[in-house]
This record gives C-alpha cells, structure tokens and sequence, in this order.
C-alpha cells in the first residue's frame, strides 16, 4: 500500500497508527457504514478529480441514520478533509477513497443507540476492480438481503456478508459475478452493482424499491444516457428470464464503472459481444469522470490540487 497518511479520530496519522481494538463492537457484529469514492488522475490537467463526492457523503449520512449514527462534521466538512487527506497522500494516480463510520467501542451489547461511532478516511491507488471485457453472470440462489432485514438502501458493512456469499458461490461454480434476486423473486443487482438491461434501445433498471442500493453510478447513468444519448430509462419490477431476453446487460457501480455483461445463468446476451449502446455510454461515461466533459466538471468532479 502506497499511501502514507489517513484520517482516524480527528486527525490525520501515519497509515501504520491506524488500527482498532479487536473488542470494538463494529469488529464483532458489522455495524458500521461505508462509502467508496473514486478520483480520476488526470494527465493534462495534473488533477485528480473525486466524482460525486457529495452525493457519495449524502448517501452516508442517509446510512448513519438507518444506524443511529451522528457525525461532528457536515458534508462539506467531509469533503474538505477528503481533499486534504488525497493532498496529503500527494496521489497523481486514479484513486479509491472508502470512508467507514463505525461503532467504535469496545462493547458487546448488540444495539445501536448509546454507542460512540469513529470515523475513518483512508485512500489509495485503484486501476480497475473488475473484469469490464465481457462478464460471465450467474444468477445466485442467495437472494438480496431485504429492507425488514438488513436495509440494502443503507451501505452497511455486515450487509455485505450477503454480497460475499453470492460473489463467492458465483466465483466457485465459473462465474465472474453473481446477480441477486429479491426476496420477492425479481432482480436486485450485482455483488457490489447496480444492474441495467437494454431493450429495443430502452434501458430498464430495478427501482429503487427492489431492495438495491441506490447508485451514484446509476444515477449517473440514468441522466447521462437521456441527456447525452437520448436514451430514457424505465425504473420497474425486472424478472429473472429477462436476463435472458435483453439485447444488452450492464453492471455498474463506483469502483466497476461500467461492465457489460455477456452472459447469464449461459445464456448468451444479444450476440455475445459488447453491445453498442453499453459502448457509447462507457466513452461519454469516462469523459465526464475524467473531468473532461464541460457540462459536468464543475457539478461533479471536485480537483484536488490547487490549479496551476
Ligand atoms: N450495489 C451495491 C450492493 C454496491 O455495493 C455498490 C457499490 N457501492 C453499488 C450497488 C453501486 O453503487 P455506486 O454506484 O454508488 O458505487
């Protein structure tokens, strides 16, 4: 790990300083929540610019409530430290910034309210998370953990023991990813994305009610592919032999970015290929994240360094 400083109990300390004590509650029963963020390095600019950022924090706070979490600092606090500790790191790479707000005492009493949180900020160099030529996709015979269970709208950490049980099964029986279904049988998303299938030049992606986490990256996608591309796209129920039928499939998600998918349960999707729309929204994807779309640069990239 090349990164040398992160952000730990209100300060910033030497990455080897940070650690927990194996008593600490999140540790033992998952209750913390996270973020990922990416920063795009920039060449000719020499910038590196956090992608949404602020919708990312939002999200956190939204995941704090959900666990009886409050914060001493506000969004912009967040983003300011985020900034300074990417500074500090003195990055000039594409990077991954994740931020877990833990319950952090050294407590067993299994609840929520009543326990004091930490907060970390760490980063560090990130190339590409997963396989984006062509994923092999399985449907899982884990189903998504559902909003009465584990809220899959909140980014918790223990939520992610049901991402890890169907990665893991996917992975073992010749898969590159899993796609969870929905206590109710319908399609949720990925292991860690979100999914969206295209039909007759129409994309279509489980709502936000199918027990999903609400992406940045699928928000992302939803306004870039209407207002860049003119393509609409319907938010509804989605069955599983859909995944069949669709001319083209995609998983996204911060850290994926955009990863067609070629097959489900061996079942070619369209022709096999990297279908053309998945295509065109992975370039215009890429120029918006890369700070190199106009339109988008100020709303949401945030830059790092100081303009020279
Ligand atoms: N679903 C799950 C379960 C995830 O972990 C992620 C990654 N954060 C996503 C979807 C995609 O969300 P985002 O685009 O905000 O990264």
């Amino acid at each position: 790990m090349s990164t040398s400083v992160l952000f730990m109990n209100d300060q910033f300390i030497p990455r080897e300083h940070g650690s927990i004590s194996v008593d600490t509650h999140s540790f033992i029963f998952g209750t913390a929540c996270l973020e990922g963020i990416r920063g795009y390095w920039n060449e000719k600019a020499q910038q590196i610019y956090l992608f949404r950022v602020q919708e990312h924090f939002e999200r956190l706070m939204y995941s704090c409530k959900v666990l009886h979490m409050t914060l001493p600092y506000t969004i912009d606090d967040l983003m300011a430290i985020t900034v300074e500790l990417v500074k500090k790191n003195n990055l000039k790479e594409d990077i991954y910034v994740y931020v877990i707000v833990y319950k952090s005492k050294q407590s067993l009493n299994i609840q929520l309210h009543e326990i004091p949180n930490g907060l970390i900020i760490n980063t560090m160099p990130m190339a590409d998370y997963i396989n984006t030529t062509g994923l092999q996709c399985g449907v899982s015979s884990w189903r998504r953990i559902d909003d009465n269970t584990i809220p899959a709208r909140a980014k918790i950490s223990g939520g992610y023991v049901n991402s890890a049980i169907a990665r893991s099964e996917a992975l073992q029986n010749g898969f590159d990813e899993a796609i969870l279904l929905n206590n109710e049988g319908h399609v949720a998303e990925g292991s860690a994305e979100n999914i969206f299938l295209i039909f007759k030049g129409e994309l279509v992606t489980p709502s936000i009610t199918e027990n999903i986490l609400p992406g940045i990256t699928r928000d992302t996608l939803i306004k870039i592919a209407s207002q860049e591309l003119g393509y609409s796209t319907i938010q509804r129920q989605v069955d599983r032999t859909e995944l069949y039928t669709a001319d083209e499939i995609f998983l996204c998600g911060t850290a994926a970015q955009i990863a067609p998918v070629v097959s489900v349960d061996r079942r070619i999707v369209g022709n096999g290929q990297i279908g053309p729309i998945v295509k065109k929204l992975r370039e215009v994807y890429s120029t918006i994240v890369r700070g190199n779309h106009s339109s988008y640069r100020e709303k949401w990239c945030t830059p790092i360094y100081a303009s020279s």
